[in-house]
């Protein structure tokens, strides 16, 4: 028997299910931590298949993790399935979908693997972090690699993904009539807006590559008194964490300035967001020579691609960890978090990359646990990167 084939045949044999599991995601979508009806879907299909699923495991409700396989190392496939306030605009329903077909071609051949598949749904992956508290209460203790694969505009073996900061302010001003006696207020609008100026005057000075975008959420409450608070919220994005802090600690003090220059004050809260991706090169290539096989070149990235951030990063700086993407649309078509995203990822040509994308994936995930020589190289790079 050949076993990549056999992977390939079985995820064939399983489009259906696997077709019909993703729609019916993307025709729910839930947003993070609250993803039951998608977890159901997922265990439901899991346990068809003949596994034994945990649910809610590291106390998150939606959270599930399935195993199978023999003694020997252990590699984690994700599947995420949360849903933004627009619907399934970063396609996740086609990373669950991709997953639960990549398991259920491995599971065809799993008296021939020679370590362990644990199939996980990490639930929140937008801005909850849900790998992260999964690592960290220790759902992921024992395994050696984790992979995952997520729908884009592009086809490329890695994602470049970057490291993130949060920044929250809160500016006190003082209250007053806006025509009788605005002498007597100060504006934590005019605070907010300064620092908005204030933070697009620093941005020449941020390195290439990195980001800075936030929002007001509290813009004032009546527009005849001077505003007397007002609450906004920026993230700083950069290719490692160390430099998103100091375009946070930026953030700041045009927020100090600001402050200063309106008579009112600000309360700063700064939290640290995800890790940069570090993608296992290894692996990566292994999955590129699949896709390639499978018809679909999946080269590296251009240097300067745009990419966002992911909890998977944080994955990367613990483990073995790859993060490919996969063109749902053609570019200029849209991109992730678009409305116009929705739309593909329940589409025809979406479904054909999540099946493709899942023999990649399942190829990738056996000949990990098959090869030793591959699984000890990208050993060498993880310790080797992390220590860089
Ligand atoms: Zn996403």
């Amino acid at each position: 028997m050949d076993p990549h084939h056999e992977i390939c045949r079985a995820i064939d044999a399983y489009r259906d299910t696997a077709v019909a599991t993703s729609h019916a995601i993307h025709e729910h979508p839930e947003s993070r931590f609250e993803e039951v009806f998608a977890a159901e879907q997922l265990t439901g299909a899991a346990q068809a298949l003949g596994l034994a699923v945990e649910r809610g495991i590291a106390g998150l409700k939606t959270a599930f993790r399935a195993e199978f396989g023999a003694h020997g190392p252990s590699v984690a496939i994700f599947a995420e399935f949360d849903a933004l306030p627009n619907g399934h605009s970063c396609g996740h329903n086609l990373i669950a979908g991709a997953a639960l077909a990549a398991v259920a071609g491995l599971h065809s051949i799993a008296p021939h693997l020679k370590g362990k598949i644990v199939f996980m749904g990490t639930p929140a992956e937008e801005g909850g972090g849900g790998k992260v508290i999964l690592m960290n209460r220790g759902a992921l203790k024992g395994v050696d690699a984790a992979m995952m694969a997520h729908p884009m505009d592009g086809e490329w073996s890695t994602m470049p993904a970057l490291a993130t900061y949060g920044v929250r302010l809160k500016f006190r001003g003082k209250a007053a009539h806006a025509a009788i006696a605005p002498w007597d207020g100060s504006s934590a609008l005019a605070a907010m807006l300064q620092t908005f100026h204030a933070v697009d005057s620093a941005r020449l000075h941020f390195r290439d590559g990195s980001r800075v975008h936030g929002i007001i959420t509290n813009g004032g409450q009546a527009s005849n008194i001077i505003p007397e608070l007002t609450e906004c919220q920026f993230v700083t994005r950069a290719f490692t964490s160390k430099y998103a802090k100091e375009m946070a600690e930026r953030v700041i003090q045009c927020a100090r300035g600001a402050a200063m220059a309106t008579g009112t004050q600000v309360e700063e809260t700064v939290s640290a967001g995800y890790k940069n991706m570090i993608t296992n090169r290894a692996v990566a290539h292994r999955y590129a020579e699949h896709s390639k096989a499978l018809g679909t070149p999946s080269p590296d990235p251009p240097p300067g691609l745009p990419t966002g951030s992911t909890d998977m990063g944080d994955v990367s700086h613990r483990m073995i960890a790859i993060h490919p993407v996969f063109a749902i649309t053609s570019p200029g078509e849209g991109t992730c978090h678009e409305d116009a995203f929705v739309r593909h990822a329940d589409s025809p040509r979406g479904y054909d990359a999540m099946i493709r994308v899942a023999k990649a994936l399942a190829m990738t995930a056996f000949d990990l646990l098959a090869e030793p020589e591959l699984l000890a190289s990208a050993k060498a790079e993880f310790a080797q990167s992390v220590e860089s």
